[in-house]
């Protein structure tokens, strides 16, 4: 079906990255004595790229759920095709060979170009994907040792792309002990300008950051994370477990017969095994 793609042009959504976005959160930042009302901005805006729509491969109707033509009706999945939607009432039905053309070459590499100093990525960045490295077998080890090597003594991480699912990611690797680390990354062209209020140093004096300062420097020490960790979780498995095995319902109460849900389940956030002692 051929469709009027004439003056307006269709253009990659760019988000605008001046304004702040909306505060999402209102409250308070305590340091040691210190209380400071803050506002949490977003950091980094959603960003979910150009997506297609479904359409009867050939016909070019936007299919319905279940796979449905409004034309010809029920559809085998290998009628399924993509378009483009231009808007509510047009769409751009694209072939496999479009969208093969387009597609990022997936050289299953990742590839580092740049090297930043340790640490000195803004952490704002990072996408919520972390991945280890680790060899594919032994004979790549030492290979794999010097670039942890390279990379520990030079003190730097590299940043560089790798197609995952089709789509090309920016990605950090960083050395962590003897293993090497990947973190997907947001364009930085997604990041939100700062507030204003974010803009402002005055009413600092000396003695103040130094009092604080010092509060920082007396209480810095491995974290316990068990102290920042959220226990609803626990107190709903409790709740439940509480609930499926009620004595009143339950003759012998050793004799419970259903299955009890455990808190040592891998859906938890998972911590470092260093930090869980102390
Ligand atoms: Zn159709």
């Amino acid at each position: 079906m051929k469709k009027r793609v004439n003056q307006r042009e269709v253009t990659a959504q760019r988000p605008e990255p001046l304004r702040p976005g909306r505060a999402s959160w209102c409250g308070e930042l305590q340091l040691g004595q210190l209380l400071v009302p803050v506002k949490a901005f977003p950091a980094v805006q959603s960003c979910v790229g150009i997506q297609l729509c479904q359409v009867h491969a050939g016909c070019g109707r936007r299919i319905e759920q279940p796979k449905r033509c409004p034309q010809h009706g029920l559809l085998e999945p290998h009628e399924v095709g993509k378009a483009f939607a231009y808007s509510a009432d047009e769409i751009v039905e694209l072939h496999p060979s479009d969208l093969q053309g387009i597609s990022p070459v997936d050289d299953k590499k990742i590839v580092l170009s740049q090297f930043i100093g340790a640490m000195s990525l803004d952490l704002t960045l990072l996408a919520g994907r972390s991945l280890q490295l680790a060899p594919s077998h032994a004979a790549a080890g030492p290979i794999y040792a010097t670039i942890v090597a390279a990379l520990t003594k030079a003190a730097k991480w590299g940043v560089g792309t790798v197609v995952f699912s089709g789509k090309r990611s920016l990605v950090v690797v960083r050395p962590e002990s003897s293993r090497l680390v990947l973190h997907t990354l947001h364009s930085p062209r997604l990041l939100y300008a700062p507030p204003d209020a974010m803009n402002t140093v005055n009413g600092v004096t000396r003695e103040s950051v130094t009092h604080v300062c010092k509060m920082i420097e007396q209480n810095s020490r491995p974290i316990k994370w068990d102290d920042l960790e959220d226990e609803s979780e626990d107190r709903l498995i409790e709740l439940v477990n509480a609930r499926i095995c009620r004595p009143t319902l339950v003759k012998e109460k050793s004799k419970c017969p259903v299955r009890r849900i455990s808190a040592s389940q891998p859906s938890r956030r998972t911590r470092p095994a260093t930090a869980k002692a102390a």
